[in-house]
């Protein structure tokens, strides 16, 4: 859908606009949030972008990251700001769960809300919708909306950068099935925008701490472990790992790519024993719905070959749950 006409209706007078996205946030989900902020305050709207919390160091960079609001470090502030907006844009989720503790206030305020995202079946009624499966990043969808509301031409450097950092990110630097010719032709705008392309990936991908690069070292050596019949392999972090090499919020991110790229894998997961609850995220190549999998057993979802959940067994038994299930849900495909 996209309510573009009706949003500019709207739109029409100075609004207090709030923007948010899903919890510990990525490149799509920081990067769509700053690249609309820009747009909309070039409007003259008066917008606040709250993240439910943080977010890793690599993300800094984005233009405009010193005005993001930080809901866990600023519950008031935030909650005056969500209960006072005009209009609430969530980006890059589609069911208030995945905002955490932002949930509460966020699901029950006055303002109109308008929904870009990509992932599969949406929970939230917006007033106004920008939701579409098809697209490969949000940041895909905000760059849509604000060339059917303005033309492309009013993306300045700043937004081109944040955009591309998101769809960059969200196909897997253009790798995945979702890396469209639409995508392509999308970001060669973006580049004659302004956006450096090298400058990007570089603050993104490259700027491993030696720590991070030694864990990676640790974890590839001792803790994948392969399921050869299910063709299944998977990472189990505990939280002394994160002690250990001093890790810090996303450094085990891209972990899980390196179980999917054995060959022969079709599924690929990642368990990590975080303070509060166990995070898995999950990779397929091809038939195996990861989100379904994900939805069933460990109250999660996202796209069919990557999605994420959680666990609030302990780190072994989610592991055990997590192998007598895949190997089960593998057979059950493969037998139909
Ligand atoms: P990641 O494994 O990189 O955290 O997430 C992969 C995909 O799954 C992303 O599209 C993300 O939005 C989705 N995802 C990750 N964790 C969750 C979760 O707990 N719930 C839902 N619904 N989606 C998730
Ligand atoms: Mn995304």
């Amino acid at each position: 859908m996209k309510d573009t006409q009706a949003l500019k209706d709207f739109l029409d007078t100075p609004r207090k606009i709030v923007i948010t996205t899903h919890a510990n946030p990525d490149a799509d989900a920081l990067g769509s949030s700053l690249g609309l902020h820009h747009f909309l305050e070039g409007l003259g709207h008066e917008v606040k972008t709250i993240v439910p919390n943080s977010y890793p160091d690599f993300l800094e960079w984005m233009p405009g990251n010193s005005k993001v609001i930080n809901y866990e470090n600023n519950v008031e502030e935030s909650n005056e700001l969500l209960n006072t907006a005009d209009l609430l844009f969530c980006l890059d989720f589609s069911g208030f769960a995945r905002i955490k503790s932002m949930k509460e206030v966020a699901s029950t305020v006055s303002a109109k809300i308008a929904l870009v995202d990509h992932h599969l079946n949406p929970e939230i009624t917006p007033e106004f919708d920008f939701w579409n499966d098809k697209a490969a990043a949000t940041a895909e969808l905000i760059f849509d909306l604000i060339e059917d509301y303005s033309g492309k031409n009013v993306i300045t450097k700043e937004i081109a950068e944040c955009l591309y950092a998101g769809v960059m990110t969200d196909t897997g630097s253009f790798k995945h099935n979702s890396t469209t010719s639409k995508v392509h032709r999308l970001v060669a705008d973006l580049i004659d925008l302004g956006a450096d392309v090298n400058k990007v990936s570089r603050l993104i991908y490259d700027t491993n701490s030696l720590d991070r690069l030694r864990f990676m070292g640790h974890a590839l050596a001792e803790k994948l472990q392969v399921i050869e019949d299910s063709r299944v392999a998977y990472f189990v972090i505990e939280e002394n790992d994160f002690n250990n090499f001093r890790l810090k919020q996303g450094d085990t991110e891209g972990l899980v790519n390196y179980a999917l790229s054995i060959k022969g894998i079709v599924v690929a997961a990642i368990i990590i024993e975080r303070e509060k609850e166990i995070k898995l995220s999950f990779r397929s190549i091809g038939d195996f719905a990861v989100n379904k999998f994900a939805e069933e057993h460990f109250s999660g979802g996202g796209h069919k070959n990557a999605s994420g959940g959680m666990s609030e067994l302990n780190l072994e038994e989610t592991e055990k749950k997590f192998k007598e299930l895949i190997e089960s849900d593998i057979l059950k495909t493969r037998s139909k």
